[in-house]
C-alpha cells in the first residue's frame, strides 16, 4: 500500500509540474489514445500499480489543465495545495459524513466551516447549512427550504403531503437567472417556466424598479455574480421590497459571494447578507477539489425540516448531525478540504486571492483593449467579456486560441453577440500567465485578420 501511495504522490506531482509546458486543452491524439483504457472488464485482478500506471500514462494526458494558471474557460478554480494535500488524506481515512457516530471529525469539521463562513460572509451564526456537491445542488437545497417555510406559513406541510394541491408558490428571477437555478425549480416542482422573469440593466443585474408585486407566498431568486460580466443584482433593495412583503429571498452566490472575502470587493454585496438563504460555490473561487459548495439558511430549522432523513429529527441535545442538512445521506467528507483551504489561506490569504484575480481580469481588459479589441462588459470581478470584431471573426478566434493551447477560453453570447468569456479564478494564476494568454490572444486574432 505504502508504495504504491508514494508512487501515486510521485505521478500526481509530476503531472502538476508539466502543466507549465503542456496544452491547456488535450490534443485530439491524446484524447483517442483513451481507447487503451476499454476493452472487456477483465477476467482476473491486475496489480494496483499497473492499474495506475495505465491510468497515468493513458488519462493523464487527456485531462484539460484546469489545475494550471492558464484556464479561463467557464468559472473554474484549480485545488490548493493544503486542499488536494487534505483530499488525499481523505481519501484514505475514508470517511461516511452522513452522521457524527460515523465520523466525529468530519462532523465537526463541518461544524468548524460553517462557522467561519457565516464569519466571512456577515451572516447570522445561527444560520443552518448542508454541504452538497456544486451550486445546482445548493441552489436546490436552498430552495427546499424556502419552499418549506412558505408553505408552512400558508398552512401546508410539504414535506408530508407534496404539492399536490399546495397552495401556489410565486417565483420571481433575473432575467440573467443562471441555468442551475431552473434547474432547481424543475426539480422541487416549482417548475421552470411559471416564474416571473424581471428585466436586467445593460450588465445583467436584476432592476429592483422592475420588480413585481410580492407577497408573502413569493420566492425571490437574486443573483451575486452573473456568470458572463461578474456583475451584482441589487440584493439590498430587493430583500427590503421583499421583506416588507414577507417574501423569501435566495441568493445564487456561485463564485460572487466570495467578494466578501476582500474588503475592496465585499461592497458589490451590500445588502446580500439581509436574504434568507445563499448557495455559494467552494470549487469555483474557494480552489478546493470537486465537487463542493455549500447552502446556507438563515433559519436552521427550515433547512432541518427541507432536508431531514426522518420526521424524527428534532432529538433534543442531539446536536448537528450532517444528514440533516443535506439531500444525501452517505457522502464523502467535503469538510476536510474546505478547512484545509481556509486554514491554509487565513483571511489575508483568502482576501488576496480574491484581489489577484480581480486584478489580473483588469490586466486582460488592459491589454486586449490596448491591442484594439472590444471589452463589452464592465470589469468589476473576475469576468471578461471580448469580442474581436463580427460574430464570425470572434467565433474563430475562439476557436484558434483552444487549439493553439497556450490558454483555454470559451465562447458565450452576450446581449445578442458572440464574445470570448475570460474568467480569472484560479489560486496558480500568475500575472506572468496572464501577460502570456494575452500575448497568445493578441497573435492569434490578428494573425487571422491578415490572412
Ligand atoms: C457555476 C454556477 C452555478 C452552478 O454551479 P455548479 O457548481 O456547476 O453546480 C450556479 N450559478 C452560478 C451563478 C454559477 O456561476
Amino acid at each position: 500500500m505504502k508504495k504504491l501511495l508514494v508512487d501515486t504522490a510521485e505521478r500526481a506531482a509530476r503531472y502538476l509540474a508539466e502543466l507549465e509546458n503542456r496544452h491547456v486543452a488535450p490534443t485530439p491524439e491524446d484524447v483517442a489514445r483513451l481507447q487503451a483504457l476499454s476493452g472487456p472488464l477483465p477476467q482476473s485482478p491486475s496489480d494496483p500499480s499497473q492499474v495506475l500506471a495505465l491510468l497515468d500514462d493513458i488519462g493523464s494526458p487527456a485531462t484539460v489543465a484546469t489545475a494550471g494558471g492558464r484556464y479561463f474557460g467557464f468559472v473554474i478554480g484549480g485545488s490548493l495545495p493544503a486542499a488536494l494535500a487534505a483530499n488525499w488524506l481523505a481519501g484514505a481515512w475514508d470517511q461516511n459524513s452522513a452522521m457524527q457516530v460515523m465520523s466525529p471529525v468530519a462532523a465537526k469539521l463541518e461544524e468548524i466551516v460553517l462557522s467561519w463562513m457565516v464569519d466571512l460572509f456577515g451572516l447570522p451564526s445561527s444560520s443552518g447549512a448542508g454541504f452538497v456537491t456544486g451550486t445546482t445542488m445548493a441552489n436546490f437545497t436552498g430552495l427546499a427550504a424556502a419552499r418549506t417555510a412558505l408553505l408552512k406559513r400558508a398552512g401546508w406541510n410539504v414535506e408530508e403531503d407534496g404539492l399536490f394541491g399546495a397552495p401556489p408558490i410565486h417565483v420571481v428571477v433575473g432575467d440573467e437567472v443562471h441555468v442551475s437555478l431552473l434547474k432547481a425549480l424543475s426539480m422541487l416542482g416549482l417548475g421552470r417556466s411559471r416564474v416571473t422573469r424581471v428585466p436586467a440593466d445593460a450588465q445583467g443585474r436584476m432592476r429592483a424598479d422592475a420588480l413585481p408585486p410580492l407577497d408573502d407566498r413569493t420566492l425571490v431568486c437574486v443573483q451575486a455574480g452573473n456568470v458572463n460580466t461578474g456583475a451584482f443584482d441589487p440584493a439590498g433593495e430587493i430583500c427590503a421590497r421583499a421583506h416588507d412583503a414577507g417574501s423569501w429571498v435566495h441568493v445564487d452566490g456561485a463564485f460572487g459571494y466570495w467578494a466578501a472575502a476582500s474588503p475592496k470587493y465585499a461592497p458589490l454585496l451590500a445588502g446580500a447578507g439581509a436574504a434568507d438563504s445563499w448557495a455559494i460555490d467552494c470549487h469555483k473561487w474557494l480552489n478546493v477539489p470537486y465537487d463542493s459548495a455549500v447552502a446556507i439558511v438563515r433559519t436552521a430549522e427550515h433547512l432541518q425540516a427541507a432536508m431531514a432523513m426522518t420526521a424524527a429529527y428534532l432529538t433534543p441535545g442531539a446536536g448537528r448531525e450532517p444528514w440533516h442538512f443535506a439531500p444525501e445521506a452517505s457522502r464523502r467528507a467535503r469538510g476536510v478540504e474546505l478547512w484545509a483551504a481556509m486554514r491554509s489561506l487565513g483571511r489575508s490569504g483568502l482576501a488576496e486571492l480574491i484581489e489577484r484575480n480581480c486584478l489580473q481580469a483588469k490586466l486582460f481588459a488592459d491589454r486586449l483593449s490596448a491591442a484594439g479589441f472590444t471589452i463589452l462588459n464592465d470589469v468589476v470581478l473576475n469576468q471578461v467579456l471580448v469580442s474581436f470584431g463580427s460574430e464570425e471573426e470572434t467565433r474563430r478566434v475562439i476557436s484558434n486560441i483552444q487549439s493553439d493551447g497556450t490558454c483555454w477560453c470559451g465562447g458565450t453570447q452576450w446581449h445578442g453577440q458572440a464574445a470570448m468569456r475570460i474568467s480569472v479564478s484560479s489560486w496558480a494564476t500568475t500575472n506572468e500567465d496572464v501577460e502570456r494568454s494575452a500575448a497568445a490572444m493578441i497573435r492569434i486574432a490578428k494573425q487571422g485578420s491578415q490572412a
